[in-house]
């Protein structure tokens, strides 16, 4: 079975590998590099600037403690040049990872036509055709919108901006909003409604209030023009760089006409990720699912699997979802409707690894975890620690395979840990 997948990022390296192994004839098309959005200009970047930022935060607290008397400065353009060496590093791992399964990888961009997949003047025949062509940032219709960056140029920026004013009001905007008010930036968020609107409350006001102090939130209010000096709004002007953290649109174009599509370019899938046409399947930020990384993998798995005849099905309960801020800030939600049998329970964080040093003023962070007491599910956890980002997916496993608070009566933590979960869930296994 030829099987062609267009897109070299998380959804279609993973379908790749998948169908490779699973003895598929495989032809992975990248057009700039493989690892896409997630190694090159998302996940890996923010990881590589929040590190920096967080020893960053960390001196300065040192200092104020009297532990350390250095003070430092940041050079910008040696984060960047180092964030580059490393993705481009870690691509040449995934390539070669890739390649070993037995998959053949072309650098080239894709077109469709008559059954057909052209690269390079090349043509590549299929049996099944995989999209996983990603997503790109919505750019709203606003006047000078060209004088805006968004997160596909701050690699390029050659040096901290004085005055930073992030459009949006979701994930995107609260941590470029974290790493560049730590860098040194004044930071507005401008949000069109309100800020990250589908956080717990609780958790919204923490993040404002300790993981983004000195950012300005402004809501409801409408960027009417953008300037290269900064933008008007409803509520006066803005001096600085503005940066759009609209939303991503799916780059579904390159099959318009072949399959269905949705009303926000998404291409329709079932939850064998196959659309409309028989032999097309489509994974990743393309389907306009979750839009991260383990779920564009997962996708992706799914689609090699029914290419390949083995089939499976794609399960969007209980994901995993952090937001990395100094603090990683990670939560599930059952998606269980709130009932009178829900109870909340919630702790400050632990001073432990990573939050020792901030016992003293007490941004030790927070965690809460609802539960049913009729039946004892565990419904929704939401956690800011330092630990957050690794605990709450095995915890989401968990639940998921039908675990209830009782059943953590005997679990046997590390110690010191800054985990939280587990001190909530012994409380619920004895009282709740
Ligand atoms: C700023 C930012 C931060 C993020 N942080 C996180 C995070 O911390 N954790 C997380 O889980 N997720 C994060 N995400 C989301 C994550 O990056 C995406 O969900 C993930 O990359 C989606 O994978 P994908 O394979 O669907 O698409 P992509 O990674 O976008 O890959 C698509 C690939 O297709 C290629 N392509 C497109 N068209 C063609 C064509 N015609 N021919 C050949 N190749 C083509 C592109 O070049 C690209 O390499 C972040 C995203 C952003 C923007």
């Amino acid at each position: 079975m030829k099987m062609v997948i267009i897109g070299g990022g998380p959804a279609g390296r993973s379908a790749a590998m998948e169908a490779a192994q699973l003895d598929a004839e495989v032809t992975l098309i990248e057009k700039e590099h493989v690892g896409g959005t997630c190694l090159h200009e998302g996940c890996m970047v923010v990881c590589g600037f929040n590190d920096v930022v967080r020893f960053h935060e960390d001196s300065k607290n040192y200092q104020k403690l009297g532990i350390i008397s250095q003070e430092h400065s940041i050079d910008y353009s040696e984060v960047t040049r180092g964030i580059k060496q490393i993705t481009g590093k870690i691509a040449n791992i995934l390539k070669h990872e890739t390649q070993q399964t037995g998959a053949e990888l072309v650098m080239g961009e894709a077109t469709i036509r008559e059954g057909m997949v052209e690269v390079n003047g090349d043509e590549y025949p299929y049996d099944k055709l995989l999209i996983a062509t990603g997503s790109r940032p919505f750019i709203p219709p606003v006047p000078g919108v060209a004088h805006a960056s968004t997160y596909k140029n701050v690699l390029d920026w050659k040096e901290i901006p004085p005055n930073l004013n992030i459009v949006g009001s979701g994930v995107i905007a609260t941590e470029f909003a974290g790493i560049f008010s730590s860098l040194g930036s004044k930071v507005k968020i401008l949000c069109r409604n309100q800020f990250l609107s589908n956080i717990d409350p609780e958790f919204r006001d923490y993040i404002v209030k300790h993981l983004l102090p000195g950012v300005q939130i402004q809501e409801n209010v409408q960027v009417q023009e953008i300037t290269p000096e900064g933008a008007s709004t409803s509520q006066g002007p803005v001096e600085g760089k503005v940066f759009l953290a609209t939303g991503m649109i799916p780059n579904s174009e390159i099959v318009d006409g072949m399959v269905e599509i949705g009303s926000k370019k998404e291409i329709v899938v079932n939850e064998q990720m196959k659309t409309t046409n028989p032999s097309i399947y489509a994974a990743g930020d393309v389907v306009g699912t979750v839009g991260n990384t383990p779920v564009a993998r997962r996708e992706g798995v799914i689609a090699a699997r029914n290419a390949c005849d083995v089939s499976a099905t794609m399960d969007y309960r209980l994901i995993p979802q952090s937001i990395t801020l100094y603090y990683p800030v990670s939560f599930i939600d059952s998606g269980v409707e709130n009932s009178e049998d829900e109870f909340d329970v919630r702790i400050r964080g632990s001073a432990g690894p990573g939050s020792f040093w901030h016992a003293l003023d007490g941004e030790t962070g927070f965690t809460k975890i609802s539960s049913d007491l009729e039946t004892s599910e565990i419904t929704r956890v939401s956690s800011i620690s330092p630990a957050s980002r690794t605990s709450i997916p095995y915890l989401a496993k968990m639940v998921k395979d039908g675990y209830k608070t009782a059943d953590f009566d005997d679990f046997i933590e590390t110690h010191p840990s800054t985990d939280a979960i587990y001190k909530l869930l012994h409380f619920l296994s004895k009282y709740g």
